[in-house]
């Protein structure tokens, strides 16, 4: 019997004895739904980290009580996107609008889809044994070994390499846990900053936090605030949900306000009158905010608190997910850290450990007596730590903030299928990213055009997840800067705060940023047997200890605690890049570098060159297409400093030319068959700009492998057109000449992008 085996058993049987009760608590939890147990020596706990045992214990820090606010507002908070932040509504902090009282709806497709993950058992919780059996992933050390005693120590490469340099001057909040993270690597730190290049630039906010890094490795992406703001993430999901509504519907349904105000009510309204016993509930986020700031929840349309007054804010409303899983009577959410490692060719990986974040209020389903009860129904950690029932435990399994393992520990022990729950949210996690890459590929170019020196970007993202009582994960939301503190306030006496270590923070986080780091290693692949993904593999593989393994000069690295997950699952999932080879088309017809929106004739020249044009589709057809969408468009994003034709648009333009020329099909089919037509046009005559590479994998086989089980029957045209949809181009509404010669005169490409303004706030916790 292995360790890890006994540490599970050890550990379910401590749950078994000290949770008579709390398994009674919980029998609503585990219902009928829920599939049938894996045994619970298949969970694969995520040990006691090195990093407890390797933290410092100088970093106690006492604070007066006057200090206090300034340090919370600096950091004591999450990261989020904080990126042009918009005001939050004026309800005092804890306070959510209660509206009519009724049953809640629910959506959200119950049906589960379990994806076929081929061996993602093993991948994510132990290596499956010849018998079936699961066997526990190697435990990671308590404590790193450096020295004489490592049998395969590394000294020689130490000897060999330089350390790899990281400047961690604008590292903000993520500094402890960084700090901590380079001396277990043996790399150096530079503190202030350095003259000359370092291979690594960790920014706490954003990409342009230093400019002008013209080689290296940046820990962000351009663009990726921008991307993962609420309303931005809903238009990027909706469009694939487009395409694939039952693959995103992990993603609840939402309106933007207050442009779709009408569409909100109107929906709402048919559904109620379909069903007069349905009293859904929905949440309204604001754009920009975070930490439950400006949230509230509502019963009916009317009770928008945008409409209501003169100044309309933009904000998603969304539905509420009513039943979720508790735990102990109590909601609670999932944070995992998920690093994307490159954008082309896209990597992703998954932290094997992630938090649980508890309410500090049982929890009811929403009714007009408790929609204002914040601790009920909202899991952020800045708004319940401020709850008298908070708890902070030192233990990774209880208290408010645990482990997510240990909550799969819980589960497993009640018979959950863990494996399908991990499955799941793998998948979750990869749409999400498929639909944020088209637009940040677009960011990158902007910023980083190919042949200008500049760096490469990584990304650790936070990712909002909610388990729905049938287990099903739903996106919250993602964080592009997620907090990495790994200290948390504590009162000593009245007006004194320290801040005292807080081990499950730290547990986590530091070995998210590790493994980020030695992922990110300039060396890595210049000496394959150094890769510590490969070392990973080899230790499933021989079922050898990490401890026996050398770490990155000379030290012995526990193992990886960030997991491959594309493309390992290439397969499964690349039929879903269908909007990334839309973006791939508009970025090779962008023109100027550091552009990001199409000007007519770039349009045109796609047009032209994608022999679109023919006789039910003339050129002045074409222009006042573009007209009328970017004109739209430019509407709906207010910010915009740039004009012409942003991707969404052109996505939009693109689904409606499909729909024209493939008229009988289901809409992904017409988009998938329009593009083929379009790549199969460039690839002939070798035309169009030199920016948008097709993804990889997206080769004329896998294209045409596109499913045609899910059609949309009735569908005629892309949500988002509110006035192009349905017309017939050959009978154009804007058709001034006047017009069309003012719109292709315009010279957008010589307008540069604007940076952003340099407001991003440091990361608070959430
Ligand atoms: P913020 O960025 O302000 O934290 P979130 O989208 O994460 O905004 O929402 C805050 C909290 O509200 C979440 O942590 C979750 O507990 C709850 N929540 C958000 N959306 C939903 C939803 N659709 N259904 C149920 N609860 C939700």
């Amino acid at each position: 019997m292995s360790d890890h085996y006994v540490k599970v058993k050890v550990q379910l049987e401590q749950m078994k004895s000290s949770g008579e009760g709390a398994e009674k608590e919980d029998t609503d939890i585990i219902d009928d739904e829920v599939p049938v147990a894996s045994p619970p020596a298949s969970v694969s706990p995520i040990p006691a980290s090195c990093t407890t045992a390797a933290r410092r214990d100088a970093s106690k820090t006492s604070v007066t009580g006057r200090n206090r606010s300034k340090s919370r507002r600096k950091l004591g908070k999450d990261e989020r996107n904080t990126y042009t932040k918009q005001e939050s509504d004026p309800a005092p902090q804890g306070t959510i609008v209660a509206a009519n009282e009724g049953k809640p709806l629910n959506q959200i497709d119950n049906e589960r889809q379990m994806l076929q993950i081929k061996e993602i058992g093993k991948i994510l919780l132990g290596q499956t044994e010849t018998n079936g059996n699961i066997v526990a992933p190697n435990q990671r050390p308590k404590e790193f070994k450096v020295g004489p005693h490592c049998k395969e120590d590394g000294n020689t490469v130490a000897k060999r390499r330089k350390p790899v340099t990281v400047d961690t001057s604008k590292a903000k909040t993520s500094l402890e846990a960084l700090k901590l993270s380079i001396r277990h690597l043996k790399w150096k730190e530079f503190p202030v900053g350095r003259r000359s290049a370092c291979d690594i630039y960790w920014h706490g906010v954003s990409f342009h936090d230093n400019d002008n890094i013209l080689s290296g490795q940046v820990n962000k992406f351009p663009g990726m605030i921008e991307m993962l703001r609420k309303i931005n993430l809903s238009r990027a999901v909706r469009t694939m949900q487009e395409l694939f509504p039952e693959e995103y519907n992990f993603y609840p349904r939402s309106w933007i306000l207050p442009e779709e105000y009408q569409l909100f009510s109107t929906q709402i309204r048919l559904t109620k009158n379909s069903d007069a016993s349905l009293k859904p509930t929905f949440i309204v986020k604001p754009d920009g905010g975070s930490q439950g700031d400006g949230i509230y929840l509502i019963r009916d349309p009317s009770d928008l608190r945008v409409i209501a007054g003169s100044q309309t804010k933009q904000s998603v409303v969304q539905e509420y997910i009513h039943k979720p899983l508790l735990i102990d009577k109590l909601k609670f959410d999932i944070r995992l850290y998920v690093l994307v490692k490159s954008l082309e060719p896209l990597e992703i990986y998954i932290a094997k450990e992630g938090l649980a974040r508890f309410c500090t209020e049982p929890y009811q389903e929403p009714s007009q007596k408790n929609l204002s009860h914040v601790f009920m129904h909202l899991t952020n950690y800045s708004l319940n730590v401020q709850s008298g029932n908070f708890i902070h435990s030192d233990s990774l399994s209880s208290g408010s903030k645990r482990t997510f393992s240990s909550v799969l520990y819980r589960l497993a022990s009640k018979g959950v299928d863990i494996r399908k729950v991990w499955s799941d949210i793998i998948s979750l996690v990869i749409k999400t990213i498929f639909a944020l890459v088209p637009e940040l590929k677009v960011y990158y170019m902007a910023d980083i055009p190919p042949g200008k020196p500049g760096p490469t970007c990584f990304q650790i993202l936070g990712f909002d997840i909610l388990l729905m009582k049938n287990l099903k994960p739903v996106l919250l939301e993602v964080n592009a800067n997620p907090s990495m503190r790994i200290e948390h306030e504590q009162k000593v006496s009245p007006g004194v705060f320290e801040y005292v270590p807080s081990p499950v923070d730290e547990e986590v986080k530091v070995g998210v940023i590790r493994d980020t780091l030695r992922l990110m290693d300039p060396a890595q692949g210049k000496s394959p047997a150094s890769h510590p993904e490969q070392q990973q593999e080899e230790m499933l593989m021989e079922g050898g200890s990490p401890e026996r393994r050398a770490g990155e000069e000379g030290g012995v690295l526990p193992s990886l605690f960030l997991k491959q997950v594309f493309p390992k699952y290439t397969k499964q999932f690349s039929y879903l890049r269908t909007v990334e080879r839309i973006a791939a088309l508009f970025l090779r017809f962008l023109g100027v570098k550091g552009n990001m929106r199409l000007g007519p004739t770039g349009f045109r020249t796609f047009i032209r060159n994608c022999k679109l044009s023919n006789s039910n589709l003339s050129m002045a057809s074409v222009d006042i297409l573009y007209i009328d969408i970017t004109r739209r468009w430019s509407n709906m994003l207010p910010d915009s400093r740039e004009a012409g034709m942003c991707l969404q648009a052109f996505v939009e333009a693109f689904f409606y030319l499909a729909q024209r020329r493939f008229k009988s099909l289901p809409l992904r089919e017409q988009v998938v068959s329009l593009l083929e037509m379009c790549e199969g046009q460039l690839e002939n005559h070798g035309v169009g700009g030199p920016g948008g590479s097709l993804p990889e994998d997206s080769t004329c086989s896998s294209r045409r492998s596109v499913s045609c089980s899910r059609t949309q029957p009735g569908r005629t045209h892309h949500p988002h057109h509110t006035s192009t949809a349905g017309q017939d181009l050959s009978a154009p509404q804007l058709c001034s000449p006047a017009a069309l010669r003012r719109a292709s005169s315009q010279d957008y490409r010589l307008r540069q992008r604007p940076r952003p303004p340099h407001t991003h706030k440091a990361n608070v916790e959430n």
